[in-house]
C-alpha cells in the first residue's frame, strides 16, 4: 500500500501549511498566539481566514512587559519603604504624599 505513505505526506504538508500562521505566531511568541490559533483552526479553511491569521501572526507583537525585567526588579517600585512621619503608615520611599493620612512628605 504505497498510497498510505503518499497520503501521509500530503496530510503533513497540507497540515503544516494550514497551521503555518499558528506556527509563525508561536515562533514569534505572539501575545495573541492563542487567538491566532483559534482563528486559524476555525477559519483557516477559508482562504481569507488563513491570510488574516498569517498577517495577524507577523504583525503587532507587543514588546514584552514583564519577562524582560523579571530578572531584576524595577528599582522605581519600592526603593525601601519608609514610614510616614505623621501617621506611621508604610509608604513607598519615593512617595511625596502619604496615602493613609494625605500628609505631604518633605525630603
Ligand atoms: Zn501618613
Amino acid at each position: 500500500m504505497g498510497g498510505g505513505i503518499g497520503l501521509f505526506v500530503v496530510v503533513v504538508v497540507v497540515g503544516g501549511l494550514y497551521f503555518l500562521p499558528s506556527f509563525v505566531a508561536a515562533m514569534r511568541e505572539h501575545h495573541n498566539a492563542g487567538a491566532i490559533f483559534a482563528l486559524n483552526l476555525l477559519l483557516g479553511w477559508t482562504a481569507l481566514g488563513w491570510i488574516v491569521c498569517l498577517v495577524w501572526a507577523v504583525t503587532q507583537v507587543n514588546p514584552k512587559t514583564a519577562p524582560a525585567t523579571s530578572a531584576s526588579k524595577p528599582p522605581s517600585l519600592e526603593p525601601a519603604a519608609v514610614r510616614c512621619p505623621n501617621c506611621g503608615e508604610w509608604m513607598p520611599g519615593n512617595a511625596i504624599r502619604c496615602l493613609a493620612c494625605r500628609e505631604w512628605v518633605r525630603r
